[in-house]
């Protein structure tokens, strides 16, 4: 058996975050993973099983504060640009699990992972979804840490987004919501159009776009005070344009339902008649 120490100095020799495959004494081929993780270094043999963690050293106050300053420089230096922060891991099983099942609790799968170009970055140690423009251009993106000590939940490039939404499908409703992954979800339930709002503001630009559609617009934002109370401006706001809006307010952040449920809740409003209707979402299955 390869000794603790020996795979080790390969693990330690790893950026954070990163893993790999060496070869274990067990037998031929690269079989031991390896990994270098925040607090420690791990390995794991896929064919006789052992498993090896050592653990960092506790870092200090000082340490911690120079880690938190290091990476607040580095985040600031991507967040000056719209371009996509490298480097991408594209393939969601080579992720860390805690990155991939965040994804896994939207319902999202590996397969629309990879449809959405959605990928993990190790040295931000952060989930990144880019947005593009109909020219598939990456126009912005949005990165979520799995790093607990990382204050700042959500990443995103500082651009003018006075013009910028995220459109997912397209249909004869108008569905807001106030994340990617709800609209992206809302949009697989099909002939709807699903936009998310990366502000939490509707601008002239997007109040016209909304306009010239001529789309009645559901707006499905998340069920907490914060949505609500935007959910509240933005239909006072659209009616005073003669947009029909509804507001749909369910147990969870329309990401969270199941797709039969965003199919069910979408068709119990009814087709909106500028009145508020408040649909509570139930789980009509166990989990999916
Ligand atoms: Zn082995």
């Amino acid at each position: 058996m390869l000794e603790s120490n020996a795979w080790l100095q390969h693990a330690q020799s790893l950026a954070e975050g990163g893993s790999r495959k060496i070869p274990h004494d067990c037998g031929p081929g690269d079989c031991l993973h390896i990994n270098h993780k925040r607090d420690g270094w791990g390995a794991y043999c896929h064919r006789c099983a052992y498993k090896g963690w050592v653990p960092r050293p506790a870092e200090s106050l000082t340490e911690k504060l120079a880690r938190l300053q290091r990476i607040k420089a580095a985040e600031e230096a991507v967040t000056a640009s719209p371009a996509l922060p490298l480097p991408a891991e594209h393939d969601p099983r080579v992720w860390p699990l805690e990155a991939r099942v965040w994804l896994y609790k939207a319902g999202i799968s590996n397969a629309e992972i990879e449809g959405l170009g959605i990928y993990w970055n190790r040295y931000m140690q952060r989930v990144v979804i880019p947005v593009r423009d109909e020219l598939g251009h990456v126009v912005y993106w949005q990165a979520r840490t799995l790093d607990k000590t990382n204050p700042k939940k959500y990443l995103n490039p500082h651009v003018d987004k006075r013009r910028l939404v995220a459109k997912f499908g397209s249909g004869s409703l108008l569905v807001l919501t106030e994340d990617l992954l709800s609209a992206y979800k809302v949009a697989t339930r099909g002939n709807v159009a699903a936009w998310c709002l990366l502000g939490t503001k509707i601008t002239d630009f997007i109040a016209t776009g909304i306009l010239a559609s001529g789309k009645p617009v559901t707006v499905w934002l998340d069920p907490d005070a914060a949505g609500q109370t935007n959910a509240t401006k933005i239909i006072k706001q659209l009616r005073a344009y003669g947009v029909t809006v509804r507001n749909v307010v369910s147990e969870k952040d329309p990401k969270l339902l199941g797709r039969e449920e965003i199919e069910w809740t979408l068709k119990a409003g009814g087709a909106g008649n500028g009145e508020v209707f408040c649909v509570r979402a139930v789980r009509l299955h166990a989990s999916s």
